[in-house]
């Protein structure tokens, strides 16, 4: 599979780690958008939040409890922080895995998008 981020999982493409577990990785983006920018992706192949199945909610739940965390440990918690997933052409999503963008570190746009 040439999913980028699968081989980011598998360790093929080297990046940046900041927290994993048994079934969720975390690494700074390659390209930020803000002083703290993370991925935070599920091991397990799901191309989108479009393709999510009910039994995964679970683990999309876990995923926000880890940016959550990693806010907390990354310092930006407290001045506040963004959480975004991009899903298909129009909502921006590039890279085809389930992943959750942590974006802080500045005054984000009062816009959503
Ligand atoms: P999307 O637009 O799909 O929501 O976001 C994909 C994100 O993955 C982008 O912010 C992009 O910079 C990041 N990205 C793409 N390829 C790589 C990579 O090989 N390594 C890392 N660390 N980030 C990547
Ligand atoms: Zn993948």
């Amino acid at each position: 599979m040439d999913c980028i981020f699968c081989q980011i999982v598998e360790g093929k493409i080297p990046s940046d780690i900041v927290y994993q577990d048994e079934e969720i990785i975390a690494f700074r983006d390659i390209k930020p958008q803000a002083p703290l920018h993370l991925v935070i992706i599920p091991r397990k192949h799901i191309p989108s939040l479009d393709q999510l199945k009910e039994s995964d909610s679970a683990l999309v739940g876990r995923m926000v409890a880890v940016a959550n965390q990693l806010a907390k440990d990354e310092g930006v918690a407290q001045k506040g922080y963004r959480v975004v997933i991009n899903c298909g052409k129009e909502g921006g999503q590039l890279v085809p895995h389930l992943h959750l963008h942590l974006l802080g570190g500045r005054k984000l746009s009062d816009q959503i998008g």
